[in-house]
Protein backbone atom coordinates (compact mmCIF):
# COMPACT_ATOMS: atom_id res chain seq x y z
CA UNK A 1 0.00 0.00 0.00
CA UNK A 2 1.43 3.54 -0.57
CA UNK A 3 0.19 4.63 2.66
CA UNK A 4 3.63 2.38 3.75
CA UNK A 5 5.54 5.23 2.22
CA UNK A 6 3.91 8.16 3.83
CA UNK A 7 6.32 8.78 6.54
CA UNK A 8 9.97 8.11 4.60
CA UNK A 9 8.75 9.84 1.33
CA UNK A 10 5.85 12.42 2.30
CA UNK A 11 6.02 14.76 -0.92
CA UNK A 12 5.94 12.37 -3.02
CA UNK A 13 3.06 10.34 -1.57
CA UNK A 14 1.17 13.35 -1.23
CA UNK A 15 1.32 14.10 -5.13
CA UNK A 16 0.87 10.38 -5.73
CA UNK A 17 -2.17 9.92 -3.56
CA UNK A 18 -3.77 13.51 -4.59
CA UNK A 19 -3.55 12.08 -8.01
CA UNK A 20 -5.26 8.55 -7.26
CA UNK A 21 -7.95 10.35 -5.41
CA UNK A 22 -9.06 12.54 -8.08
CA UNK A 23 -8.39 9.98 -10.80
CA UNK A 24 -6.13 12.05 -12.60
CA UNK A 25 -3.19 10.29 -14.18
CA UNK A 26 -0.59 11.87 -16.26
CA UNK A 27 0.55 10.34 -19.15
CA UNK A 28 4.09 9.90 -17.69
CA UNK A 29 5.92 9.61 -14.88
CA UNK A 30 9.80 9.45 -14.13
CA UNK A 31 10.95 8.43 -10.77
CA UNK A 32 13.72 10.01 -9.68
CA UNK A 33 14.91 7.38 -6.99
CA UNK A 34 18.18 8.97 -5.39
CA UNK A 35 19.10 5.41 -4.23
CA UNK A 36 15.93 5.58 -1.91
CA UNK A 37 16.37 1.85 -0.95
CA UNK A 38 12.42 0.95 -1.04
CA UNK A 39 12.10 2.82 -4.07
CA UNK A 40 10.82 -0.30 -6.06
CA UNK A 41 8.15 -1.17 -3.92
CA UNK A 42 7.15 2.28 -3.70
CA UNK A 43 6.73 2.66 -7.78
CA UNK A 44 5.31 -1.16 -7.77
CA UNK A 45 2.79 -0.29 -4.71
CA UNK A 46 2.15 3.12 -7.13
CA UNK A 47 1.41 0.74 -9.85
CA UNK A 48 -1.32 -1.19 -7.81
CA UNK A 49 -2.64 1.79 -6.57
CA UNK A 50 -3.57 2.61 -10.54
CA UNK A 51 -4.78 -1.12 -11.61
CA UNK A 52 -6.55 -2.64 -8.29
CA UNK A 53 -9.75 -2.14 -8.54
CA UNK A 54 -9.27 -1.12 -4.79
CA UNK A 55 -6.42 0.99 -5.07
CA UNK A 56 -4.13 -2.00 -3.83
CA UNK A 57 -6.26 -1.34 -0.23
CA UNK A 58 -6.98 -4.57 1.43
CA UNK A 59 -6.19 -6.70 3.84
CA UNK A 60 -4.93 -9.74 1.63
CA UNK A 61 -3.53 -8.88 -1.94
CA UNK A 62 -6.76 -9.15 -4.45
CA UNK A 63 -6.05 -11.47 -8.12
CA UNK A 64 -5.01 -8.51 -9.53
CA UNK A 65 -2.36 -7.41 -6.94
CA UNK A 66 -1.03 -10.44 -6.64
CA UNK A 67 -0.62 -10.78 -10.60
CA UNK A 68 1.26 -7.13 -10.10
CA UNK A 69 3.19 -8.91 -7.91
CA UNK A 70 4.51 -11.65 -10.02
CA UNK A 71 4.70 -9.23 -12.80
CA UNK A 72 1.74 -11.32 -14.78
CA UNK A 73 -0.60 -9.16 -15.16
CA UNK A 74 -1.72 -8.43 -18.91
CA UNK A 75 -1.97 -4.97 -18.37
CA UNK A 76 0.97 -4.63 -17.10
CA UNK A 77 4.60 -4.28 -19.16
CA UNK A 78 7.64 -4.28 -17.28
CA UNK A 79 10.70 -3.42 -19.11
CA UNK A 80 14.67 -3.46 -18.08
CA UNK A 81 18.09 -3.64 -19.25
CA UNK A 82 18.84 -5.93 -21.47
CA UNK A 83 22.56 -6.26 -20.64
CA UNK A 84 23.52 -2.81 -20.57
CA UNK A 85 21.41 -1.20 -22.57
CA UNK A 86 17.25 -0.89 -22.88
CA UNK A 87 17.01 -2.30 -26.48
CA UNK A 88 14.46 -0.79 -29.18
CA UNK A 89 12.79 -4.44 -29.37
CA UNK A 90 12.05 -4.79 -26.40
CA UNK A 91 9.99 -1.57 -27.02
CA UNK A 92 8.44 -2.52 -30.40
CA UNK A 93 6.95 -5.98 -28.29
CA UNK A 94 5.87 -3.21 -25.76
CA UNK A 95 3.80 -1.61 -28.37
CA UNK A 96 2.56 -4.92 -29.78
CA UNK A 97 1.37 -6.09 -26.77
CA UNK A 98 0.10 -2.38 -26.14
CA UNK A 99 -2.03 -2.39 -29.38
CA UNK A 100 -4.46 -4.95 -28.28
CA UNK A 101 -6.81 -3.24 -25.82
CA UNK A 102 -7.16 -3.69 -22.43
CA UNK A 103 -8.43 -6.67 -21.35
CA UNK A 104 -9.11 -6.70 -17.47
CA UNK A 105 -9.32 -3.17 -16.51
CA UNK A 106 -9.69 0.27 -18.79
CA UNK A 107 -5.88 1.34 -17.98
CA UNK A 108 -2.47 0.19 -18.78
CA UNK A 109 0.54 0.65 -17.35
CA UNK A 110 4.36 0.20 -18.61
CA UNK A 111 6.99 0.77 -16.17
CA UNK A 112 10.81 1.33 -17.66
CA UNK A 113 13.55 0.48 -14.99
CA UNK A 114 16.63 2.36 -15.01
CA UNK A 115 15.57 4.26 -17.68
CA UNK A 116 18.75 5.76 -18.19
CA UNK A 117 19.92 2.73 -19.89
CA UNK A 118 17.61 3.77 -22.69
CA UNK A 119 19.75 3.95 -25.73
CA UNK A 120 19.47 6.34 -28.37
CA UNK A 121 17.15 4.38 -30.80
CA UNK A 122 15.18 3.56 -28.21
CA UNK A 123 14.65 6.55 -26.28
CA UNK A 124 13.44 7.45 -29.49
CA UNK A 125 10.71 5.61 -29.68
CA UNK A 126 9.67 6.14 -25.91
CA UNK A 127 10.21 9.35 -27.17
CA UNK A 128 7.24 8.85 -29.54
CA UNK A 129 5.38 6.94 -27.14
CA UNK A 130 5.72 9.95 -24.97
CA UNK A 131 4.88 12.55 -27.58
CA UNK A 132 1.24 11.08 -28.82
CA UNK A 133 0.04 9.34 -25.12
CA UNK A 134 -2.76 7.25 -26.22
CA UNK A 135 -5.61 7.43 -23.63
CA UNK A 136 -5.15 4.80 -20.58
CA UNK A 137 -2.12 3.95 -21.02
CA UNK A 138 0.21 5.33 -18.29
CA UNK A 139 4.25 5.19 -18.53
CA UNK A 140 6.21 5.23 -15.39
CA UNK A 141 10.30 5.58 -15.70
CA UNK A 142 12.66 4.87 -12.98
CA UNK A 143 15.96 5.93 -12.68
CA UNK A 144 18.70 6.44 -10.22
CA UNK A 145 20.24 8.76 -12.73
CA UNK A 146 18.47 11.50 -14.30
CA UNK A 147 21.57 12.98 -15.53
CA UNK A 148 22.29 10.38 -18.47
CA UNK A 149 18.62 10.62 -19.76
CA UNK A 150 18.15 13.00 -22.51
CA UNK A 151 16.02 16.20 -21.56
CA UNK A 152 13.40 15.34 -24.36
CA UNK A 153 12.08 12.45 -22.35
CA UNK A 154 12.50 14.55 -18.58
CA UNK A 155 10.06 17.12 -19.97
CA UNK A 156 7.71 14.96 -21.08
CA UNK A 157 7.13 13.27 -17.38
CA UNK A 158 5.92 14.52 -14.64
CA UNK A 159 9.02 14.57 -12.44
CA UNK A 160 8.58 12.39 -8.96
CA UNK A 161 11.86 12.79 -6.72
CA UNK A 162 12.15 10.26 -3.94
CA UNK A 163 14.65 11.37 -1.00
CA UNK A 164 17.07 9.39 0.22
CA UNK A 165 16.19 7.17 3.13
CA UNK A 166 17.99 5.30 5.78
CA UNK A 167 19.53 2.09 5.03
CA UNK A 168 16.98 -0.98 5.17
CA UNK A 169 16.69 -2.21 8.55
CA UNK A 170 17.98 -5.56 7.60
CA UNK A 171 20.94 -4.78 6.12
CA UNK A 172 22.56 -2.96 9.46
CA UNK A 173 20.77 -5.58 11.29
CA UNK A 174 23.17 -8.46 9.48
CA UNK A 175 26.14 -5.63 9.66
CA UNK A 176 25.81 -5.45 13.48
CA UNK A 177 25.03 -8.82 14.10
CA UNK A 178 27.95 -9.99 11.83
CA UNK A 179 30.43 -7.49 13.33
CA UNK A 180 29.58 -9.07 17.17
CA UNK A 181 30.43 -12.56 15.50
CA UNK A 182 33.02 -11.65 13.92
CA UNK A 183 35.11 -9.67 16.44
CA UNK A 184 33.11 -9.81 19.90
CA UNK A 185 32.97 -13.58 20.68
CA UNK A 186 31.33 -13.32 23.77
CA UNK A 187 28.24 -12.41 22.18
CA UNK A 188 28.19 -15.38 18.99
CA UNK A 189 23.95 -15.77 17.72
CA UNK A 190 24.83 -19.71 17.42
CA UNK A 191 22.27 -19.98 14.42
CA UNK A 192 23.26 -16.84 12.76
CA UNK A 193 26.79 -17.95 12.51
CA UNK A 194 26.15 -21.16 11.38
CA UNK A 195 24.30 -19.21 7.97
CA UNK A 196 27.08 -17.49 7.62
CA UNK A 197 29.29 -20.26 7.56
CA UNK A 198 26.65 -21.78 5.06
CA UNK A 199 26.17 -18.72 2.86
CA UNK A 200 29.77 -18.19 2.21
CA UNK A 201 30.14 -21.87 1.26
CA UNK A 202 28.75 -20.49 -2.08
CA UNK A 203 31.06 -18.27 -3.07
CA UNK A 204 33.54 -20.75 -2.13
CA UNK A 205 32.46 -23.75 -4.13
CA UNK A 206 31.62 -21.14 -6.81
CA UNK A 207 35.42 -19.71 -7.15
CA UNK A 208 36.51 -23.64 -7.67
CA UNK A 209 33.53 -24.68 -10.00
CA UNK A 210 31.96 -21.78 -12.09
CA UNK A 211 29.19 -22.82 -14.25
CA UNK A 212 29.07 -26.07 -12.62
CA UNK A 213 27.56 -24.71 -9.36
CA UNK A 214 24.60 -24.45 -10.75
CA UNK A 215 24.22 -28.36 -10.43
CA UNK A 216 24.96 -28.08 -6.83
CA UNK A 217 22.49 -25.64 -6.17
CA UNK A 218 20.07 -27.76 -3.90
CA UNK A 219 23.35 -28.19 -1.64
CA UNK A 220 25.26 -25.06 -1.44
CA UNK A 221 21.93 -22.67 -1.24
CA UNK A 222 19.05 -23.45 -1.38
CA UNK A 223 18.50 -26.53 0.95
CA UNK A 224 18.84 -23.49 3.53
CA UNK A 225 17.53 -20.18 2.27
CA UNK A 226 13.92 -20.67 2.89
CA UNK A 227 12.37 -17.10 2.81
CA UNK A 228 12.73 -13.87 1.09
CA UNK A 229 14.38 -12.23 4.41
CA UNK A 230 16.97 -15.12 4.60
CA UNK A 231 17.66 -14.75 0.78
CA UNK A 232 18.20 -10.93 1.57
CA UNK A 233 20.39 -11.93 4.23
CA UNK A 234 22.42 -14.11 2.44
CA UNK A 235 23.24 -11.35 0.13
CA UNK A 236 24.59 -9.07 2.61
CA UNK A 237 26.62 -11.49 3.50
CA UNK A 238 27.91 -11.92 0.16
CA UNK A 239 28.75 -8.55 -0.44
CA UNK A 240 30.52 -7.68 2.79
CA UNK A 241 32.24 -11.26 1.34
CA UNK A 242 33.33 -9.88 -1.53
CA UNK A 243 34.10 -6.49 -0.21
CA UNK A 244 36.62 -8.29 2.18
CA UNK A 245 37.79 -10.07 -1.07
CA UNK A 246 38.08 -6.83 -2.84
CA UNK A 247 40.22 -5.63 0.10
CA UNK A 248 42.43 -8.70 0.37
CA UNK A 249 43.67 -8.14 -3.27
CA UNK A 250 43.97 -4.40 -1.99
CA UNK A 251 45.69 -5.19 0.67
CA UNK A 252 44.06 -3.90 2.80
CA UNK A 253 42.79 -4.63 6.57
CA UNK A 254 39.71 -7.20 6.14
CA UNK A 255 36.28 -5.52 7.34
CA UNK A 256 34.36 -8.25 8.19
CA UNK A 257 35.45 -11.69 7.75
CA UNK A 258 38.93 -11.46 9.55
CA UNK A 259 38.45 -15.06 11.12
CA UNK A 260 38.19 -16.36 7.27
CA UNK A 261 41.12 -14.66 6.06
CA UNK A 262 42.71 -17.45 4.25
CA UNK A 263 39.49 -18.74 2.59
CA UNK A 264 39.12 -14.93 1.45
CA UNK A 265 42.96 -15.03 0.28
CA UNK A 266 42.60 -17.91 -2.11
CA UNK A 267 39.04 -16.49 -3.60
CA UNK A 268 41.00 -13.14 -4.52
CA UNK A 269 43.60 -14.70 -5.66
CA UNK A 270 41.45 -16.34 -8.72
CA UNK A 271 40.18 -12.91 -8.83
CA UNK A 272 41.51 -9.54 -10.09
CA UNK A 273 39.74 -6.13 -9.98
CA UNK A 274 37.32 -6.01 -12.60
CA UNK A 275 36.10 -9.75 -11.73
CA UNK A 276 35.90 -8.39 -8.62
CA UNK A 277 33.98 -5.36 -9.02
CA UNK A 278 31.15 -7.58 -11.64
CA UNK A 279 30.57 -9.13 -9.08
CA UNK A 280 29.67 -6.39 -6.36
CA UNK A 281 27.54 -4.86 -9.30
CA UNK A 282 25.34 -8.51 -10.29
CA UNK A 283 25.12 -9.27 -6.47
CA UNK A 284 22.90 -5.27 -5.85
CA UNK A 285 21.79 -5.90 -9.21
CA UNK A 286 20.50 -9.37 -7.97
CA UNK A 287 19.73 -8.05 -4.30
CA UNK A 288 17.08 -5.88 -6.09
CA UNK A 289 15.52 -8.61 -8.14
CA UNK A 290 14.68 -10.18 -4.86
CA UNK A 291 12.26 -7.32 -4.41
CA UNK A 292 10.28 -8.42 -7.17
CA UNK A 293 9.39 -11.98 -5.49
CA UNK A 294 11.62 -13.85 -8.56
CA UNK A 295 11.62 -17.43 -8.66
CA UNK A 296 14.49 -17.64 -6.03
CA UNK A 297 15.55 -20.86 -7.85
CA UNK A 298 16.20 -19.12 -11.14
CA UNK A 299 17.39 -15.97 -9.50
CA UNK A 300 20.67 -17.99 -8.41
CA UNK A 301 21.13 -19.34 -11.75
CA UNK A 302 20.58 -16.42 -13.49
CA UNK A 303 23.31 -14.67 -10.96
CA UNK A 304 26.41 -17.87 -11.69
CA UNK A 305 25.50 -16.86 -15.22
CA UNK A 306 25.75 -12.91 -15.02
CA UNK A 307 29.01 -13.82 -12.48
CA UNK A 308 30.35 -15.88 -15.55
CA UNK A 309 29.19 -13.04 -18.11
CA UNK A 310 32.44 -10.91 -18.29
ZN1 LIG B 1 -5.74 -5.30 -5.36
Amino acid sequence: MLEEFAQEQPIAYKILKNTIDNDKYSHAYLFETNGYYNSIPLVFSFVKAILCPNHGHHQDPCPICQMIDSQNYPELQVIKPDGLWIKKEQLVNLKEEFNQKALMGSKKVYVILEAEKLNQSSANSILKFLEEPEENIIAILVTNNIYQMLNTIISRCQKISLKEGAKPLNVEDTETKLNLILFNKKDIDEVLSEKIKKVINFPKYYENHHLETIVYMNVVWHDYIKNKDELLMAFDILIMYYKDVLNSLLNIKLDYFNTYENDIKTVAQKNNLESICHKLKILLEYKEKIKFNMNTNLLMDELIISFERR
